[in-house]
């Protein structure tokens, strides 16, 4: 048995556990245990610093879970999406592939409590089928082995699995979707970045909440992957008391970046059953944005998104930049709340709505209109006061 394997076995999730760990009540503890079960591996539980801190929130049951009945068990349609066991096809050429219910750790928040836990919860049985739906559509390219975690899997599981993938010719990008190298880095070995190296190109998603996460072995974790040829991107939700303070973004994104990992998106939490206690406003998520763009590299600022209730995918907000916009000109405030002023290049073909036929509009031989070569002696104040 590896290391990684011997700390599963060894994890807290039992009711006794619970109840003599994190001074649960019993009643509670078995309820939270049959809603979704506890698994917090020694090396997760040696993060925890004091009780009700931004680890212990993460992976302690709490019986809040227990509050919110009338939730959703699946608020992005994913099971409504999956045209055979183990796929959710959602976007036109990627598609999510679950080849394992078991994790290294049993987050809170999780938004796949329905598929998380229980062996029976995503069967073995359907990948030959999910197989078949990936060589049949030819439209996806990308396939993000999820589930559960894919690393929970034994090497030689997970070799199976990727070089099944290779053989299907319009499959050109893997993607790891795996929570291991913050919640239990041991699973990256060096013999499993040799095994991942032959079936390039892979990429991987993770999942850092918080600066604490980043230690000594996660940072060597994602080196190691990063050493593979495997870029390293980080998805991370805004969690009440958890990151819900751009200071602790900040932090987060800035350490993320110097163990080579992207941050990749910032989401608002899912309107998940069991972890609405998590949920922030939009207006957090937005203050977090604001506060990292111009005041950090661009490569540490995640694209901020809601995950759309109801199957809609991911939908990018942002800060109000743009201040006004119209054929001539955009003007826009920059992270200092200063305004500028952009002229609009005037295409030739209206496309998509966008950009007007400048033969249409009034506009001089040069493409330019009269009002656009006044305003160029304007600041962007007096413009916007003449708007
Ligand atoms: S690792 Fe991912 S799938 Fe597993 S419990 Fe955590 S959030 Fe859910």
């Amino acid at each position: 048995m590896e290391l990684w394997q011997q700390m599963i076995r060894d994890s807290v999730h039992t009711v006794d556990q619970l109840v003599e760990k994190f001074g649960l009540e019993r009643q509670v503890a078995q309820d939270l245990d049959e809603f979704f079960q506890a698994r917090i591996n020694p090396y997760y539980l040696s993060l925890i610093r004091y009780p009700g801190d931004p680890i212990w929130l993460q992976c302690v049951p709490d019986k809040k879970e227990l509050e919110d009945y009338d939730a959703e068990e699946d608020p992005l349609l994913e099971d409504a999406m999956s045209p055979v066991p183990n796929i959710t096809h959602r976007y036109p050429d990627r598609a999510l592939f679950l080849v394992t219910s078991q994790c290294g750790l049993y987050c809170r928040f999780c938004t796949r409590k329905r598929k998380v836990g229980n062996y029976k919860k995503i069967s073995m049985r359907g990948l030959e089928s999910a197989f078949k739906y990936l060589e049949e559509h030819t439209e996806i390219r990308d396939v993000i082995l999820s589930g559960g975690d894919p690393l929970m899997l034994t090497d030689a599981m997970l070799e199976k699995i990727l070089q099944r993938l290779r053989q299907i010719q319009h499959i050109e990008i893997i993607r790891l979707g795996t929570k291991m190298p913050c919640v239990l880095p041991h699973r990256i070995t060096p013999k499993l970045c040799n095994m991942l190296k032959k079936y390039h190109p892979i990429y991987c998603n993770t999942h850092f909440n918080h600066p604490w996460e980043i230690t000594p072995e996660s940072s060597k974790a994602c080196e190691m992957l990063a050493d593979a040829g495997i870029p390293i991107g980080n998805q991370m939700v805004v969690m009440k008391g958890v990151n819900d303070d751009p200071e602790v973004v900040k932090e987060l994104v800035q350490k993320l970046l110097k163990i080579r990992v992207r941050p990749y998106y910032m989401y608002m939490a899912d309107e998940t059953k069991g972890a609405n206690h998590f949920r922030t406003s939009v207006e957090t998520g937005l203050k977090i944005i604001e506060a990292l763009r111009g005041y950090t590299s661009g490569l540490a600022v995640p694209h901020f998104v809601i995950d759309a209730p109801g199957g809609g995918g991911k939908i990018p907000l942002l800060p109000n930049y743009v201040l006004y916009h119209d054929e001539e000109k955009i003007i826009m405030r920059n992270y200092q709340h200063k305004l500028f002023t952009y002229k609009n290049y005037a295409d030739r073909n209206n496309i998509n709505g966008y950009g007007p036929d400048s033969r249409k509009n009034g506009k001089n031989g040069n493409g330019k209109s009269k009002k656009s070569e006044t305003n160029k002696e304007k600041t962007p104040i007096q413009i916007l006061q003449e708007l």
